[in-house]
């Protein structure tokens, strides 16, 4: 290991010049980065992974973010919207197995009737369950007022990704209108975490136009935000997408999934006690891609409980895995040394201590 890296990890906090390191780090150095990586998240968190039982109710969307399946743009896909009580069977499966939290993620669109049926579900779900299934949403922008209704009625968990931290590369990847400003995603983001939200956010690794500068900044970004849990992936081409037809010089997919598993390794390491998700994403680049990720950091893995029929619509990129295995039968997950806590909520401790509300 060079003098360089192993000053690098020693360090209370990180330059951008010294994430960039780490980032094109290799060999030994490569090596000692997920070692102190493990060291922190058996300190922090323990070998234990908590299950968000994803729910992809909608792939109906509003919006056209130019590298994703499911734009409003694409007509070759069904959509689809799962009825309230296909919903609550999915939520009553986590349940019944322990899952512990479930995570309702859907295309964007904004409405009265919108919030009001999020605002029922979550309602419904929370009284069925008699409070033991926490609630993640992930359903894009909306008004602080829609936000506080959610939250009153019983979510604690936002997830909503920036994509990319930089304006000049949202702007690359969104379409230049003020249905995809950059500005508001960052505000409904604060807003979130005014609300009192557990905040998450993320990225998508290895996009098109995309430097090892922009990356760095993306986690000093999340580190500067405060946030609760880091959602972040791998970029994965979808062939019916504006951005997949794009020449921004992009990194082979093993390079995007190697690159992932550095930001997880260092965000570990910079914010150390928070949640961090093992991506479906890097589940489409290798079958046990989750795995890896829980090795470098990750703590949270969303095994998908969307009814079958359904998921093969809910294509966000090419090669999106539409069968799961029931986590505690994935030898991969044993192979990560991690074990399934099953029937827990789960919380970002870095949220208890935020706001001083013990989890
Ligand atoms: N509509 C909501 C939630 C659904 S999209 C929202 O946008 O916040 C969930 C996530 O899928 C997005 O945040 C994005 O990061 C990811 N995604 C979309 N297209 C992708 C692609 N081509 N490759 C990798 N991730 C993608
Ligand atoms: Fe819609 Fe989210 Fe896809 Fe953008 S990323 S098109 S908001 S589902």
């Amino acid at each position: 290991m060079d003098n360089g890296i192993r000053h690098i990890l020693g360090k209370k906090t990180f330059t951008k010049a010294d994430i960039v390191e780490l980032l094109m780090c290799e060999g030994e150095n490569k090596k000692a980065l997920f070692a102190k990586s493990a060291e922190i998240t058996e300190k922090y968190i323990g070998r234990k992974v908590w299950l968000r039982g994803l729910i992809e109710f909608s792939n109906i969307c509003g919006k056209n973010c130019l590298y994703c399946g499911i734009r409003k743009g694409n007509h070759n896909i069904e959509r689809y919207s799962l009825s309230d009580e296909e919903i609550v069977q999915a939520a009553t499966f986590a349940l019944r197995n322990s899952y512990g939290s479930i995570a309702l993620q859907s295309g964007e669109l904004e409405s009265c009737n919108v919030t009001d049926r999020i605002e029922k579900l979550v309602r419904n779900i929370k009284n069925l369950s008699a409070g033991k299934l926490g609630i993640t949403l992930s359903v894009g922008e909306q008004t602080p007022e829609t936000y506080k209704r959610w939250f009153e009625a019983g979510a604690h968990r936002y997830l909503l990704r920036m994509e990319a931290t930089n304006e000049l590369l949202y702007a690359k990847i969104h379409p230049n209108d003020a249905a995809h400003s950059f500005h508001r995603r960052l505000d409904c983001l604060k807003s979130l975490q005014d609300t009192g939200y557990q905040t998450g956010t993320g990225v998508m690794i290895g996009l098109p136009f995309q430097t090892a500068d922009n990356l760095a900044d993306d986690l000093l970004f999340m580190n500067g935000f405060d946030i609760d849990m880091c959602g972040m992936g791998p970029y994965i081409e979808h062939a019916d997408t504006p951005l997949a037809n794009t020449s921004g010089g992009l990194l082979s997919i093993e390079q995007r999934f190697e690159l992932t598993l550095k930001m997880i390794a260092i965000i570990r390491i910079m914010m150390k006690d928070i949640n961090i998700v093992a991506s479906t994403a890097m589940q489409a680049i290798y079958p046990a891609g989750r795995e890896r990720a829980i090795s470098a950091g990750a703590n949270i893995i969303m095994p998908n409980i969307t009814p079958l029929m359904y998921r093969g619509s809910y294509r966000l990129y090419d090669n999106k895995p539409i069968t799961d295995v029931r986590p505690e039968n994935s030898a991969a997950t044993a192979l990560a040394g991690a074990e399934v806590a099953y029937g827990s909520w789960g919380d970002s401790s870095h949220y208890g201590k935020r706001t001083g509300i013990r989890q």
